[in-house]
């Protein structure tokens, strides 16, 4: 059942645009690397009375009174995230990956401090950089020296300058994320220097959980912060995963979580991730693995098509992304522009020493994960490579191709890898 539309031309305006966006994404392959398809129950949930509500604090020590069955919920979908990451702690309350990251550097520096990460350029999150959250805390910031052959850290210069600089916190993880971070590789090191040790899971949590790609918690790592609905396909919210060095550590976290930076910590979506986390236990391993065989069969199908595909010397990629050079193209701008009117939905992004800027950077970034949420395997990625050859190699009119992307489009219209699989990804979204 629908609600009719009232007469009122705003409202109006906002659900008439929802419906063409939906509408539209229907027909569109979606390739953007931080995205995916909630499942349907987890979906659900979002629109429940946890929608209207607070729960301020943990469970059994609320501030407020109506949390008998919300208490209940958060305590189960607090289980369900330490046994998916096999976690001594968890803590599901922060509303997003960049609100974890924030109450990560308030929890685990002074202000002052010197912390390290990865360069923008090199696929850092902004919530890493010196103008962002690191930039919030008043942190001096040094960053890890990169192998672009690899596309990863380069350990013995990076070994050197952490034994030189000494930084209090080490943060590892990106949103151009290709090949597992060196953890073990610079773990006496990090002991040596006795700092935190943070890694940023975002886009990978879906594959670190599924058992495919690193697994930072036994790799070293203290904390892990992520975000709910990249690569693990749950609803957008975040989450923090601990392997504390002490008590202390993890006193901290809970503390900047909750009075530190969230009040209400949105119940909708902390129960829609206790659905994600339970089908990602019984389907992430299979879906994981998919997902990698996936990218790199895309790479591979785009790198023979001539496209100049980055960390070739390894295979291009061992998780959920690619990352593209295509300058010859035109530049990633155009190239997602053209892309987007063919119904190819990606990004444009910073590659390593990229001469342009974050408007008109070099790269284009590409994910794996929602085509293999929606059913497509090798085979398709090829089809998928050829569209992308069409529009940015041969410049055939992108409106021409995009009906051949809707076509191809037509026969993946289910989520899979979930509970109540065979219902449709994009139907009517409206519920009374
Ligand atoms: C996406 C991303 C974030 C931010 O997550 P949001 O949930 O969008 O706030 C943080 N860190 C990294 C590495 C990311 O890729």
């Amino acid at each position: 059942m629908t609600i009719p539309l009232p007469d009122d031309a705003d409202v109006k305006f906002i659900y008439e645009n929802i419906d063409k966006h939906t509408d539209w994404f229907h027909d569109c392959l979606c390739l953007i690397a931080s995205e995916n398809l909630v499942s349907p129950l987890a979906r659900q949930l979002q629109v429940s009375d946890l929608t209207d509500r607070y729960a301020e604090g943990l469970p059994g020590k609320r501030y407020y009174q109506g949390n008998i069955y919300v208490d209940e919920v958060e305590k189960r979908v607090e289980e369900l995230a330490k046994k998916l990451f096999k976690a001594p702690q968890a803590d599901v309350r922060p509303i997003s990956g960049t609100t974890s990251n924030i109450s990560a550097f308030f929890a685990l520096t002074q202000v002052g401090d010197l912390y390290a990460s990865t360069h923008l350029n090199d696929g850092a999150h902004i919530s890493s950089a010196a103008f962002g959250a690191g930039g919030l805390r008043g942190l001096n910031q040094i960053t890890y020296i990169w192998d672009k052959e690899n596309m990863n850290i380069d350990v013995d210069a990076t070994r050197k300058l952490l034994l030189e600089r000494r930084p209090k916190l080490c943060l590892f993880g990106r949103s151009v994320f290709l090949f597992p971070s060196p953890l073990k590789e610079l773990s006496d090191t990090l002991q040596e220097i006795d700092c935190h040790v943070w890694y940023d899971g975002a886009h990978v949590l879906g594959l670190i959980a599924g058992g495919k790609f690193q697994d930072p918690l036994r790799e070293g790592v203290h904390i892990m912060t992520g975000s709910t609905h990249k690569t693990l396909p749950g609803p957008q919210g975040g989450v923090i995963l601990g392997n504390p060095k002490n008590e202390e550590q993890w006193k901290d976290i809970r503390k900047r979580v909750f009075p530190g930076t969230h009040s209400s910590h949105h119940l909708m979506t902390m129960a829609a991730k206790g659905v994600a986390f339970a089908e990602h236990i019984k389907f992430g391993a299979d879906y994981a693995d998919q997902i990698i065989r996936n990218a790199r069969a895309l790479a591979q199908a785009l790198h023979e098509r001539g496209f100049n595909v980055l960390g070739e010397r390894l295979g291009f990629t061992r998780s959920h992304a690619m990352v593209l050079d295509v300058r010859p193209q035109g530049g990633g701008a155009t190239c997602a522009l053209d892309l987007e009117t063919a119904n190819i939905i990606t990004n444009k992004n910073l590659i390593p020493d990229d001469p342009g800027t974050s408007m008109r950077p070099a790269g284009l970034r590409l994910g794996a994960q929602e085509l293999t949420r929606i059913g497509m395997k090798g085979s398709h990625m090829s089809e998928v490579a050829e569209l992308f050859k069409r529009v940015l190699i041969d410049k055939e009119d992108p409106l021409k191709v995009r009906e051949d992307v809707k076509a191809l489009k037509s026969s993946f219209q289910t989520i899979h890898y979930c509970f109540a699989p065979g219902t449709e990804a994009y139907k009517k979204w409206r519920i009374c």
